[in-house]
């Protein structure tokens, strides 16, 4: 149960993350044990009123956060989400697991998220730039390039970002590119950046299907989520000969055994926003998804998909979290029961806050990079992060999730303590 006053929703995906740090607690030694409560609770929370003029002259006022979960490693780092379910609590466990994520990967960054309760779909683009100006400024006091560094996340994208990083530059009264990330490659954005989570996503698939012995060749790969993260995994394991046969959004649940053409399925998205009446595919139930034969599992829409009753009966042998918080820390406990593999969110989504880390370091440099050097660099980071996971795991006899966890609180914790309490 959480300790904290401001947090109501029990079951909600701030219990979920506090249960993770309640399990690792034991792996860790004393000294940094003694910091662990650090963890349990954001350095801060900011709360905004949003207030736009509607293109039919109303007023409306939407609710709005920026939560910094912890700084001792670097500036914050985390997206910014439109959503109609935003709330306080799901802000603070997506920001602490970007916390957990930066020191994963060894990013010197800390964790931080924000959001806005509202579905960007139901404005037209005008509001949406009035929304996204707003929020900005009422959030800019906390953000900046050493401060805190927002990016793209559920439906949000490279457009918004870009007023994000002009309304931030005009307060400034100068260009500051290197306060998102995730911006228009013109804008000071970097090449790759789009693809770069999607893309992660299928090289730790790939590092953790070689350990496992499961063919990525004719696996069946079903994928919930076709936006920026799963429309790109999905492509790369139809790329890589993978059968993706079964794909949900918000809009429905579409199947082929024989495999989906992902390209054209991408252009379908394009034109009609969401899946649904794809030719080539029969509308199934969002229910059926779960039961479909699959190999490979993505979840990469919405946290707390993945059930104790949906894990007991999945049929998937691996599990690629591109989404953050898919799984529910009893189901987690039931597929390791069942020998099911999960690449845990905070791994296996990296890819792109490393690329947002290289479009950061590359704003601030003014020095650009080619598309191959990102992804060459993108694909040495991920590759040697999931070996470290995977050790961790052998080493301590733990799930992917559990030794991720250890890698990634020993060093925040540690970077606490040198640091020390202050005053002192
Ligand atoms: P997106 O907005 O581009 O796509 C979200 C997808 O989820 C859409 O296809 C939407 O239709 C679908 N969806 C929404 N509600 C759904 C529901 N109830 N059931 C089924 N599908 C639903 O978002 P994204 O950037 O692809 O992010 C997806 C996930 O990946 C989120 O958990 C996000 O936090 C995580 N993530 C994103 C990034 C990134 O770089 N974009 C990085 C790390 C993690």
């Amino acid at each position: 149960m959480s300790n904290l006053s401001y947090v109501n929703n029990n079951n909600g995906a701030w219990q979920t993350y506090l249960t993770q740090i309640e399990r690792v607690a034991p792996y860790l030694s004393e000294d940094l044990q003694d910091y662990i409560d650090t963890l349990k609770r954001p350095k801060r929370a900011l709360i905004v009123d949003v207030p736009i003029v509607m293109d039919d002259g109303s007023i409306q006022h939407f609710e709005g956060y920026r939560v910094q979960h912890n700084l001792s490693r670097g500036p914050g780092k985390g997206g910014i989400r439109y959503h109609p379910d935003v709330e306080l609590g799901e802000v603070m466990a997506l920001s602490a697991w970007m916390t957990i994520k930066t020191a994963v990967v060894n990013l010197p960054f800390g964790g931080a998220k924000g959001g806005i309760r509202v579905d960007p779909r139901k404005l037209s683009v005008r509001e949406l730039e009035r929304l996204t100006r707003r929020f900005t400024s009422e959030i800019s006091h906390i953000i900046g390039p050493q401060q805190d560094i927002p990016a793209p996340d559920v439906g949000t994208n490279p457009r918004i970002m870009g007023w994000m990083m002009d309304t931030f530059s005009t307060g400034q009264g100068h260009t500051v590119t290197g306060v998102v990330t995730g911006k228009p490659v013109h804008l000071g954005g970097s090449l790759g950046r789009v693809r770069a989570t999607g893309r992660g996503v299928f090289v730790t698939g790939v590092q953790a299907a070689q350990r496992i012995k499961l063919p990525v060749e004719g696996s069946r790969v079903a994928v919930q989520g076709f936006g920026n993260v799963g429309s790109e995994a999905a492509f790369l394991f139809n790329k890589a000969q993978a059968k993706v046969v079964c794909v949900q959004d918000h809009t429905g649940t579409i199947f082929n055994p024989e495999g989906l053409d992902i390209k054209s399925l991408q252009a379908y998205v394009a034109e009609t926003q969401g899946i649904v009446g794809f030719e080539g595919a029969q509308a199934i139930s969002n229910d059926a998804f779960w039961d479909v034969e699959m190999d490979i599992l993505v979840p990469a829409a919405l946290e707390g998909q993945i059930t104790v009753e949906r894990a007991k009966t999945l049929t998937a042998k691996l599990i690629l979290e591109g989404a953050n918080g898919p799984t529910y820390p009893e189901a987690d406990d039931e597929l390791q029961k069942r020998g099911i593999t999960v690449v845990p969110d905070v791994i296996c989504n990296a890819g792109g806050v490393t690329v947002s880390y290289f479009e950061w370091v590359q704003d601030m440099a003014s020095y650009f990079w080619s598309e191959s050097e990102i992804n060459e660099r993108l694909d040495k980071l991920m590759i040697q992060a999931i070996d470290d996971v995977w050790q961790t795991s052998e080493t301590n006899q733990c799930s992917l999730r559990t030794a991720a966890y250890i890698l990634a609180c020993e060093r925040i914790l540690k970077a606490r303590k040198e640091r020390g309490i202050f005053p002192g």
